[in-house]
């Protein structure tokens, strides 16, 4: 964690997270995202940095990233998790990767880090970045416009956002589809 960071002033801070959330933009308008169905962590990390991603092989931790800027890396997640905390993890460390890699990294992060949104910070930045990645506003506000507040349409945001691509990247072999396939079975 940068020292800096913690002198950030409020509006300073806010100009930070805006960059956080378009360096996020930037990697869902590079793999081609128009919907929520389309936001596939897969072949996101493997564009920002050809990151693959496994499950499990940490010690007590929720997420790992281990990269070399020029070769690529791996994300690691803990087994077992429910599918939306997968993906925040997931997010989270391509979230590292995109906004605080400069040569070779090695980060490990557990459940309290998640937590940090408000206090500036490396932490704090690579949560803003996986927000926007998960949940773009440009994508969430067409699904809230004109209607009502209620649980149902929490629920049906949620779902929408939460549960994804199965069906496109099915048929296809090799790389990054396959696996993304396998991910979402
Ligand atoms: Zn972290």
């Amino acid at each position: 964690m940068k020292a800096s960071s913690h002198k950030l002033s409020p509006a300073l801070w806010e100009a930070r997270k805006e960059e956080c959330r378009r360096a996020a933009r930037r990697l869902l308008d590079n793999t081609f995202v128009s919907k929520p169905g389309d936001i596939n962590v897969e072949a996101i990390a493997f564009e920002a940095g050809c990151l693959c991603i496994e499950e499990g092989g940490l010690d007590g931790a929720d997420g790992r990233l281990v990269a070399d800027g020029k070769v690529g890396g791996k994300i690691r997640v803990r087994a077992g998790m429910p599918r939306p905390r997968f993906r925040f993890t997931v997010a989270h460390e391509i979230g590292h990767c995109c906004l605080h890699a400069g040569g070779f990294i090695d980060r490990t992060d557990s459940g309290k880090t998640f937590g940090i949104w408000n206090d500036p910070g490396e932490e704090a930045e690579a949560n803003v970045f996986a927000g926007e990645l998960l949940l773009p506003h440009d994508l969430l506000v067409p699904n809230v416009r004109g209607k009502s507040p209620s649980i149902k349409l929490i629920e049906t945001v949620a779902a929408e956002f939460l549960t994804s691509p199965k069906t496109s990247e099915e048929g296809k072999s090799g790389g990054v589809s396959a696996k993304v396939a396998g991910f979402w079975a």
